[in-house]
């Protein structure tokens, strides 16, 4: 393995270690047809487990050995910035994917390129570091008096998402009811079920200011990015998310569309 294989990162909540290139190996495991349309938590635990060689600062982990606990109490934001960290290392900073413009009288499926270093960063802030290392426990009091119990989304939580995704469907309300443990309406009666609360819930003000504290309080990579479409000029927000192209070069990418294309 040369020096440049490697690499020391930080991530956002503070972690550091050292990660590696990736390898063919894990390309299998990536581009495995079963699994490449849409990664779910479990093979990021998986990549990242291959990526992480050692760990030089635990970050707001508490842990033994050299392997931070990835599939349980690392913060998603971590997990993101390792995989693309390690992208980044292997194959550069720029990175293109397929768009399909959102604009119902137009549908152009067109490619959109950027640079991965340039996608902004936040970092676990200090009045977030505390609530998570303390159970990973966030309290948040809404504009009409409710009181939201919730959680960042480590490892367990997304599992807990993916779950409930399974059983009710991606919807908005279910993946914010997967985050939450407490509900307390302002006239002192607790909520049980936070999937038909949030399923019942107004899109308004209420909910957005509770969205608001959950991605303000979160760390990592800001994956949410504004494209245009070079047909019709439509401009979409897209999220740059983690494919299994995300690793491919151009040309591998494209010898593995050969055989379906017309
Ligand atoms: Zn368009």
């Amino acid at each position: 393995m040369t020096p440049s294989s490697t690499a020391e990162i930080v991530c956002p909540s503070g972690l550091s270690g050292v990660i590696r290139k990736v390898k063919l190996s894990d390309l299998n495991l990536l581009t495995n047809r079963t699994v490449a349309r849409e990664p779910g938590p479990s093979i990021e635990f998986e990549i990242c487990k291959r990526l992480w060689l050692e760990t030089s600062d635990h970050g707001p982990y508490v842990f033994n050995g050299p392997m931070p606990p990835w599939a349980t109490d690392v913060l998603q934001g971590d997990r993101f910035f390792t995989i693309m960290q390690a992208r980044m290392l292997t194959r550069g900073n720029d990175y293109e994917f397929d768009v399909q413009c959102d604009s119902s009288a137009c549908r152009e499926q067109f490619r959109w390129g950027l640079d991965l270093s340039k996608l902004p960063t936040a970092a676990l802030s200090a009045e977030a570091k505390a609530p998570f290392m303390d159970g990973n426990k966030f309290w948040t009091t809404q504009p009409d008096g409710t009181v939201v119990g919730w959680s960042l989304p480590t490892g367990s939580v997304q599992t807990r998402i993916d779950k409930f995704v399974k059983q009710y469907g991606r919807d908005l309300s279910v993946i914010y009811a997967a985050r939450v443990n407490f509900l307390e309406r302002v006239d002192g009666s607790k909520v049980e079920d936070f999937f038909a609360y949030f399923a019942d819930q107004d899109a308004d003000n209420n909910f957005d200011f509770l969205v608001h504290e959950m991605t303000r309080l979160d760390c990592g990579v800001e994956t949410g990015i504004t494209v245009e479409c070079p047909t019709c000029g439509k401009k979409q927000d897209v999220d740059v998310g983690f494919g299994g192209d995300f690793f491919l070069s151009e040309a591998t990418r494209k010898r593995r569309e050969r055989p379906t294309a017309r």
